[in-house]
């Protein structure tokens, strides 16, 4: 596949245009940002590791009904995508409380959620990806209610799938970030990625963090830590 002109570059990935007009090259960097980009820095090999880990996990939803962007993996930190027009939001959803829930309502981290939350955030790096209510994002039209409604669902589809297919590698799903899009047919679509960037997941056993949080808090073994995911990820 051809890459044309750059179209957007994000904080771990960039997007390319192809000869194409439907698909894009997605290229995974990587650079690692935290707390809205207030701390920087590399994680050797992320790329290749966010790469592999989103198209199987790609596969593996598709394979159960979700409709992603993904189309194939070219190479070792690219993949072919479906152009999609990006919904205005983040979707996140907790079978935990952790991170910034925790903090916000100052609850324990690693406290049980009685039932599953799904919680929204504007995308915008300016504000710092603001909370958003149902109301909030029908009042503004930021999303067709229609179309929420059926994130919500998918949502709470991708957590049953991903919660099993981790269980099954000893890791716990503690919650992830998704985003979606509609693609040239105007079909609800899953985007982005991923990844231990977008999702926290703990060691069944140990209780140790395996994802983008040992970044962020400085817990060390970072590198080494998304080997390990991926590896676990791709064991039969
Ligand atoms: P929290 O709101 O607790 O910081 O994040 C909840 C979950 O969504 C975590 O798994 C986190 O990695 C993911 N998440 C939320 N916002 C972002 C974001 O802007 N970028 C990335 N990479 N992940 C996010």
């Amino acid at each position: 596949m051809e890459t044309r002109a750059q179209v957007y570059e994000g904080k771990a990935k960039i997007l390319y245009a192809t000869d194409d007009p439907t698909l894009l090259v997605q290229h995974f960097k990587d650079d690692a940002t935290a707390f809205n980009a207030k701390k920087r820095g590399t994680i050797h090999d992320k790329g290749v590791v966010n790469n592999r880990m989103s198209e199987h996990l790609f596969r593996y939803v598709e394979a159960h009904g979700v409709h992603t962007h993904f189309v194939e993996r070219t190479d070792d930190r690219r993949m072919v995508v479906r152009r999609l027009t990006m919904l205005p939001i983040e979707v996140i959803v907790r079978n935990r409380i952790a991170g910034s829930l925790a903090k916000r309502i100052g609850v324990k981290e690693g406290t049980a959620a009685r039932r599953r939350i799904i919680e929204f955030s504007l995308k915008s790096d300016a504000l710092g990806d603001p909370l958003l209510t149902d109301d909030h994002i029908l009042a503004l039209g930021l999303v067709e209610e229609e179309t929420l409604n059926e994130v919500k669902r998918i949502a709470g589809q991708l957590d049953d799938l991903l919660t099993a297919f981790f269980a099954q590698r000893g890791l716990e799903l503690i919650d992830f970030k998704v985003e979606f899009g509609l693609d040239a047919e105007g079909r609800l679509t899953l985007g982005d990625e991923i990844c231990p960037d977008t999702m926290r997941l703990w060691d069944m056993k140990s209780g140790e963090k395996k994802d983008k949080d040992r970044f962020r808090h400085d817990l060390g073994q970072v590198e080494e830590t998304y080997q390990e995911v991926l590896a676990r990820v791709l064991a039969d």
